[in-house]
């Protein structure tokens, strides 16, 4: 955060936009980029891509330790992803990284290794209609949002979601289709912070809408390092004098 911004380092796995022509138009350069394109739009973040294809994913130890908040976005492709990389987000993220996944990254390698669980749900794909409920107007998430977002079409994603039990629920969702789902969830670890955000369906133009690029820039604020600090387990000699009882 050297200028005053916050270094966002957002990475795509970069697959559909160059296999599906759908996906290609909605997200001619990656779904990546759109996502950056709000951010700076904003003007508070400076923004690195990664990708999977790159050399070590594009997410090297030099860029890990230059990125105060990282975005994750994968669907196809995330057993191509190396556990080292996985290691090593984890740790920045326990040495207080913000995490920051999106959509079908619920069942990314790096989402399951902080979560610990399966993080599997119900879906659909349809293109029904979503309601976010913003249940927390009072967190720094939620700034600008009001009551509600309406998606026009999305991809359903369902309860039960098995993630544990969030340090805080920021959206549920309700779908024309009928069911509910805990769309916007916080999770600490370590000194990191989580954010999992479910909307953002390859073929719908989600990354575009207003509100939307407003969650994902108050999160990436939220979700940047308090402190940034090594983990460790030392042995420690006491402050006070202590006699020794036999
Ligand atoms: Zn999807």
């Amino acid at each position: 955060m050297t200028d005053g911004k916050i270094n966002v380092t957002v990475w795509n796995e970069f697959w559909h936009e160059q296999t599906s022509d759908t996906v290609k138009k909605i997200y001619p350069d990656g779904i990546h980029k759109a996502i950056g394109e709000g951010l700076l739009q904003e003007g508070s973040f400076n923004v690195n891509y990664a990708t999977l294809d790159m050399p070590e994913h594009g997410l090297t130890e030099e860029v890990l330790k230059q990125t105060d908040v990282l975005f994750w976005w994968g669907h196809c492709k995330h057993g191509d992803v190396k556990d080292e990389i996985v290691d090593r987000v984890q740790k920045r993220v326990q040495e207080g990284m913000g995490l920051i996944c999106l959509h079908s990254a619920h069942f990314s390698k790096i989402f399951r290794r902080m979560l610990g669980t399966t993080c599997s749900l119900k879906w659909r794909e349809i293109g029904e209609r979503e309601r976010i409920w913003n249940i927390e107007p009072a967190h720094p998430i939620t700034s600008g949002i009001g009551e509600y977002i309406e998606l026009p079409h999305c991809e359903m994603y369902g309860e039960r979601f098995d993630i544990p039990t969030p340090d805080k629920t920021i959206f549920i969702s309700w779908y024309e289709g009928g069911e509910v789902f805990r769309s916007g969830v916080t999770f600490e670890r370590g000194y990191g912070r989580i954010f999992y955000f479910s909307p953002g369906h390859e073929t719908f133009p989600i990354y575009y809408d207003e509100k939307i690029r407003r969650i994902l820039c108050n999160a990436a604020k939220w979700a940047a390092p308090r402190i940034q600090r090594e983990i460790s387990c030392p042995c420690v000699e006491p402050l006070e004098n202590i006699q020794k009882k036999n």
